[in-house]
């Protein structure tokens, strides 16, 4: 087993107002608690919409509950005439620890490209958020290129030309296999986050590539979710529909009970 920390991050996308999102996080702790997750073995993260977030960090603080705030999206500039965009200094001022960078709803709705994505990446660096940079191909390009290609190609965009690398996690999400029902097999996740290790290994060091948490994402369910993290390469999942029911959700993060090592 790698000694890496596992993370489970919930992407809740555009759902839940403030209020819901506070309920919701009320009681995924008080289910999480009464279970007794340990959360020193398995990082439970939520990534709530914009306008949910101080009411989040409000409540995570009030009641020193052991979750990490994440975001959904930061701005490559600091600050300024950016009409709607959002800063990573203002995310870190409130206590948002992870962002995620380059979604793929991103990448196809709002046609953010690898230029865009490098230097979201470098703003989440400068600002001391660590990105969730996510990579996947879609059906077209699985078919025309295999698996790995794509996610390799955007990785080694994403992490081009820094002055500096901080921490990063890395999701693969085949496009395909987000909010789809359709999931990739345990051996296609394992595989390619193999080659996206390896991709760290040559464009930053041995020993970045050991210390980076690598997840899978696409239709994870309390269900399928021992399948992906069986294999050391795997260190947890980025969950989107699923992160919305507390039960499913506590299942995901109660993983370790249905992995047989
Ligand atoms: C996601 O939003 O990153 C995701 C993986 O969504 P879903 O779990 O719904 O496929």
């Amino acid at each position: 087993m790698s000694d890496r920390k596992p993370l489970i991050a919930g992407n809740w996308k555009m759902n839940l107002d403030h209020q819901q999102g506070i309920a919701l996080v009320q009681k995924l702790a008080w289910t999480l608690k009464d279970v007794n997750h340990d959360f020193d073995l398995v990082e439970v993260a939520v990534f709530p919409p914009f306008t949910d977030l101080r009411s989040v960090q409000t409540l995570i603080d009030a009641d020193k509950l052991p979750l990490v705030l994440g975001a959904q999206d930061l701005s490559k500039y600091d600050s300024g005439a950016y009409t709607g965009e959002i800063s990573g200094a203002f995310l870190k001022k409130l206590d948002v620890r992870y962002v995620l960078v380059g979604h793929s709803e991103r990448r196809q709705h709002h046609h953010e490209d690898d230029e865009l994505i490098q230097a979201k990446v470098a703003s989440a660096f400068k600002h001391n958020l660590i990105p969730v940079i996510c990579v996947g191909e879609t059906l077209e390009e699985l078919e025309s290129e295999g698996a790995a290609a794509v996610p390799i190609r955007q990785l080694s965009k994403a992490l081009a030309e820094h002055k500096e690398i901080g921490e990063f996690v890395v999701a693969y999400e085949p496009v395909w296999a987000i909010g789809t029902g359709k999931v990739a097999t345990s051996e296609q996740a394992a595989d390619v986050a193999k080659k996206l290790r390896e991709t760290i290994r040559e464009l930053v060091s041995e020993e970045v590539a050991a210390a980076t948490r690598i997840l899978y994402g696409g239709s994870v369910k309390s269900a399928n979710v021992a399948g992906f993290l069986v294999s050391d390469e795997v260190d947890g999942v980025l969950v989107g529909g699923a992160s919305l029911d507390v039960e499913e959700f506590t299942g995901i993060c109660r993983f370790q009970k249905h992995v047989t090592l």
